[in-house]
């Protein structure tokens, strides 16, 4: 029965034998699924004798899952791609010398190769932990991200680091005027959106409200959606930002009630972190439709306790991300589904008075990092889950190791035994991209001693030194 050997050049494929979990909105699960892949697309989804039986006369290949687990590929949806060559420059720092002496200094020296090189890196990690898409959170070179992008064969939100005001920017950030801003995305929108087969779009960009004029509020959000494109801004970080926001725009609580007031919540925001946020701003958040990315290991190390259970009881639609790599250092969704699921249930201290683990249980925890996560990309119509139509962009788990074995309760292991080192296969666009725990379409080991020597010589240039800890001899 089994037809030749795995090539990625093949144009149909069944993978059969493996528990599928479709993420579809029957929360369907195949205990032994198959699916059949044309192309680009799923174009079926069943029991797999069904599936064989059917599709066995029209499919190039036939691969056999030998009972791992199926899901949809991972979504991302907040990662700093040009960020990962900063891994291991800002830990243990307070937030003004992350920012202001590591940070800046990093990204404003930063090269379009080396955020290549650093992209590469991050969609290394991002695809050893089963992700097929993700949305950048700003950084300096969209074309040097689109370009690993397109090699790696992940699909993407791009968007350019946007600021046109604020205080101690370094000097070449500092002249950017609020048309520079603009006019600059708007010709990145031009030449790379819709680009790599459809794996590539462009979207908007806010810093952060402290780096942002209103005029550029404004613009940025009518200029998106006659774009019809998203934008993708950092808000309600840390408590001293609503401080800003109430200082000096006027508004008598945070960022989110001064976006409300401008007119710019809208269906197409992302909007990263949200921590520093009252009733009424889920509120309106919920109202408008705006979509959040939870980032529970950057918001422990940096930001606080984001209300995200009151957020997805208000029916706002919060998605997982990992943020970059000096806020976080590990690049795994799969390490971040484990810490939503504990920080959210721990947190309920400051609610009830005690801790609740019923809280964020495992099937909402897979829904943030998977069609959730489609729907804060805008892409739901196409990925987040398996299912007929849907783009072939999927995950293969092997849960015969120590980790995860042995199985009772398949959605509760995947949320919280499941290791990245689990994710073995991963198929991005009808493409593999991972085959086996080997990357397909880049040198792993060469991108990694480029990535060595790029920060090395990056932070030279930078001026950034990293102090001892230790009696180093
Ligand atoms: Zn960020």
């Amino acid at each position: 029965m089994e037809k030749k050997n795995l090539s990625s050049s093949s144009s149909t494929m069944i993978l059969h034998n493996a528990v599928i979990v479709t993420m579809d909105s029957e929360n369907r699960l195949f205990r032994n699924g198959a699916v059949f892949i044309d192309h680009d697309r799923i174009r079926a989804v069943g029991q797999s004798a069904d599936i064989l039986q059917q599709f066995s006369p029209l499919t190039d290949q036939i691969l056999d899952l030998q009972g791992q687990i199926l899901l949809p590929g991972f979504v991302n949806t907040h990662v700093h791609t040009s960020q990962q060559l900063a891994r291991g420059i800002a830990d243990d720092v307070d937030l003004l010398t992350w920012l202001h002496d590591r940070i800046w200094p990093y990204e404003s020296n930063m090269t379009e190769e080396d955020s290549y090189i650093s992209t590469l890196l991050c969609g290394i990690e991002l695809i050893h932990s089963g992700v097929t898409c993700f949305a950048e959170a700003g950084g300096q070179y969209v074309t040097g991200m689109a370009r690993a992008v397109e090699l790696l064969g992940l699909r993407a939100c791009l968007v350019e680091s946007i600021m046109d005001s604020g205080e101690g920017l370094p000097a070449s950030w500092a002249i950017r005027t609020t048309d520079d801003c603009i006019q600059s995305q708007k010709e990145l929108y031009e030449k790379h959106h819709n680009t790599a087969d459809g794996r590539i779009r462009v979207w908007f960009g806010i810093r952060q409200t402290m780096n942002s004029t209103e005029q550029l509020l404004l613009e940025t959000r009518d200029v998106a959606r006659e774009l019809n494109t998203g934008i993708n801004m950092h808000t309600a970080e840390i408590s001293y930002e609503n401080q800003f926001v109430m200082n000096t725009r006027n508004v008598d609580y945070g960022t989110v009630t001064y976006l409300e007031k401008l007119g710019f919540l809208r269906n197409n925001l992302l909007s990263a972190h949200t921590v520093w946020v009252n009733n009424s701003e889920i509120g309106f958040l919920s109202r408008a439709g705006v979509k959040v990315s939870h980032c529970p290991a950057a918001a422990m190390r940096m930001l606080g306790f984001a209300p995200i259970k009151e957020m997805l009881d208000a029916g706002i639609c919060v998605s997982l991300g990992t943020d970059g790599a000096p806020s976080n250092n590990r690049m795994s969704i799969v390490d971040e589904m484990y810490l939503a699921s504990l920080i959210n249930k721990g947190r309920e201290v400051f609610a009830k008075g005690t801790t609740d683990p019923t809280a964020l249980p495992a099937e909402t925890v897979l829904r943030m990092a998977t069609v959730n996560g489609a729907k804060t990309v805008l892409w739901d119509d196409e990925i987040g889950s398996l299912e007929v139509g849907k783009k072939a962009d999927m995950v293969v788990v092997d849960a015969f190791s120590w980790s995860m074995i042995p199985i009772h309760d398949c959605i509760a292991n995947l949320v919280y035994c499941m290791r990245t080192e689990n994710v073995v296969s991963v198929m991005c666009n009808g493409k593999w991209i991972m085959k086996d725990k080997k990357i397909l379409n880049v040198d792993e080991r060469a991108i990694i001693s480029a990535a060595k020597h790029a920060s090395h010589e990056l932070l030279k240039r930078a001026g950034i030194k990293i102090p001892n800890r230790m009696n180093v001899l």
